[in-house]
């Protein structure tokens, strides 16, 4: 028997006091005004009992971890089609990386990138007909929160900012792999991420990646084999250029964000969700990496 909360305790009270807590993003003027000693934890078993610890009931920016939720909602009303138009390769760099703008032959190397999400997006502002509004009730719907909402001060302050945004989007347009207005996806794309959960939420949000695809009122979003797919590609583009970093040293497949929140999984068993604005230089949560390496280490309980 795992003592899941003996465990997220010493965990936090170790790392609660580390001085070196890296550093917010700035980028995003939005973001730079969040507190950085906010740091929680929430763990969600698939069995159905949770575990948390420190603020892990505070909203915060999930800004990239919305790749994957929209990835998965693109991934579930395209099927494989939308690999005609992105593909699944790690790519090495970092998230915003001017390489990843060469495109071979305007196809962005995964979802998870910002050409690869912007992409997504367009899919989404295609099908979806009321696009952000449709969006924010897929997220809440699968998270079972109707309180879940958008930031709108961080979406318009990344607007104001996105300038790497907007050479990947007139880029891709410029391929032919962007259908709509460059504005429109975009305004998409920074509502996306500026959606505002808190650990639970996500953690809630993730359980249909570590259920076969089924959220937690059971309803199936996605087939196994798309989650299959949806996890690995968490495992190897989950991370900017330190994915193989958080696999060699986590061994789970997850998600970060600029936002300092971090979720993993293992299958059939949970969901864990970190916080904690301060960044590393690769922009992955210095303290949530270390959480969760952390964790794994100590229940023995990783893919690997
Ligand atoms: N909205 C952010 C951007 O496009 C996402 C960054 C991230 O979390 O990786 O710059």
């Amino acid at each position: 028997m795992v003592e899941y909360q003996q465990i997220l305790n010493t965990i936090y009270e170790r790392l609660r006091v580390v001085k070196n807590k890296g550093e917010v993003a700035h980028y995003i003027s939005e973001l730079a005004t969040v507190d950085p000693t906010n740091f929680g934890i929430y763990l969600n078993r698939i069995k159905g009992d949770n575990f948390c610890v420190g603020n892990w009931d505070i909203p915060f920016s999930i800004q990239s971890i919305s790749k994957v939720l929209s990835f998965a909602k693109a991934f579930s009303l395209q099927k494989n089609k939308v690999f005609n138009r992105l593909d699944v390769e790690p790519s090495g760099n970092p998230f915003n990386h001017m390489a990843l703008l060469e495109l071979e032959n305007g196809i962005p190397r995964n979802p998870f990138i910002n050409s690869g999400a912007i992409v997504i997006a367009d899919i989404l502002v295609s099908e979806l007909e009321n696009p952000k509004q449709d969006f924010l009730n897929y997220v809440r719907d699968i998270t079972n929160d109707p309180t879940i909402d958008f930031d709108v001060k961080v979406a318009v302050s990344e607007a104001e900012t996105g300038y790497n945004n907007y050479a990947a989007a007139n880029l891709l347009k410029s391929f032919g792999n962007l259908q709509n207005d460059v504005e429109e996806v975009l305004d998409f794309y920074f509502h996306q991420c500026a959606i505002a959960m808190n650990c639970k939420q996500l953690s809630d949000a993730f359980y249909l990646f570590a259920n076969r695809g089924k959220c937690m009122r059971g309803i199936a979003h996605l087939t196994t084999n798309q989650v299959k797919r949806i996890n690995a590609i968490m495992l190897t583009c989950g991370f900017y250029d330190e994915a193989g970093e958080f696999a060699f040293e986590v061994g789970l497949p997850g998600k970060s964000g600029v936002g300092g929140g971090i979720v993993a999984l293992l299958p059939n068993e949970f969901t864990i969700t970190c916080w904690s604005p301060g960044l590393n230089e690769k922009g992955n949560s210095l303290l949530g990496m270390q959480a969760l390496e952390l964790f794994t280490t100590e229940t023995k309980q990783s893919i690997f």
